[in-house]
């Protein structure tokens, strides 16, 4: 089986000291690739040397809704620079109304940037979003959806949002919240979601699958929610990693060109 980790943060300190050994798991438990999201500027530069030592961790650039109000002056620009000078997706960025409403503005603002970057480069953006789902959708539609595509991660979204988000260009990402016995709504949006849109993730070093007993998570652990996904849609393991892996090609593979796998 051949899987592909949609979303990880590799370079958190929790895991970058022994990246080599996390890496060499995630190989081992079959996971080929890895998109790894930076979420701001200081851990650009370490999401660009992990992809750079590793074939299978693809990188992308960008500032998190939990950052935003840390920017420093011209990030923006930076930010583009970065993005144009390395083959590497827009992510981690989106909106995250649970913090301080006097951040919105910003949070909102900093996602318009980001997504107008993602659109002139031509680049796949990674979506985080919590507790502002209608202001997302009003921003992906007033910048005309997702053009070269985009995951929204962990998505945790109320059901009906599925099919909105399928249509601006969204595709779907879950993690090991689906391993919860209690996470009703997530399972609900699983089972609905189109085979061409659906994905899975660890977010690793965070979210440790249900059951599992780890000081922090990593993408060797992506097989639970794996078999989590394929037991909600009634479908069978292997070809719920195929399908899987098969998206996240289409959606990442253009970052792929030019890098090999050793075996
Ligand atoms: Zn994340």
């Amino acid at each position: 089986m051949k899987l592909f980790d949609a979303h990880v943060h590799l370079q958190d300190s929790r895991i970058l000291n022994r990246a080599s050994e996390v890496i060499r798991r995630a190989r081992e438990a079959g996971i080929l690739w890895m998109m790894c999201c930076a979420t701001r500027e200081e851990d650009w530069d370490g999401v660009i040397e992990l992809s750079r030592m590793h074939a299978g961790v693809l990188p992308s650039l960008g500032v998190h809704p939990w950052h935003v109000h840390q920017c420093k002056t011209g990030w923006q620009e930076r930010l583009e620079a970065g993005i144009g000078a390395h083959a590497c997706g827009v992510g981690e960025i989106g909106l995250d109304y649970a913090l301080d409403p006097q951040t919105r503005e910003l949070q909102n603002t900093a996602l318009v940037v980001q997504l107008r970057i993602a659109r002139r480069y031509r680049r796949p953006v990674s979506i985080h979003c919590r507790k502002a789902w209608g202001p997302l959708t009003a921003i992906l539609r007033q910048e005309g959806g997702l053009p070269d595509g985009g995951l929204v991660h962990a998505f945790g979204g109320p059901p009906d949002l599925v099919k909105v988000l399928e249509q601006l260009g969204a595709f779907l990402s879950f993690g090991a919240a689906l391993t919860r016995p209690g996470n009703k709504r997530a399972k609900s949006a699983a089972a609905i979601v189109s085979p061409q849109r659906l994905l899975i993730e660890t977010d690793s070093p965070d979210m440790i699958p249900y059951g599992v007993e780890a000081d922090f998570n990593e993408p060797a652990h992506l097989g639970r929610v794996l078999e989590t996904l394929a037991a909600i849609r009634g479908a069978d393991v292997p070809k719920t990693a195929e399908l899987t892996f098969a998206n996240s090609l289409r959606l990442f593979g253009n970052l792929i060109k030019g890098r090999t796998l050793n075996p």
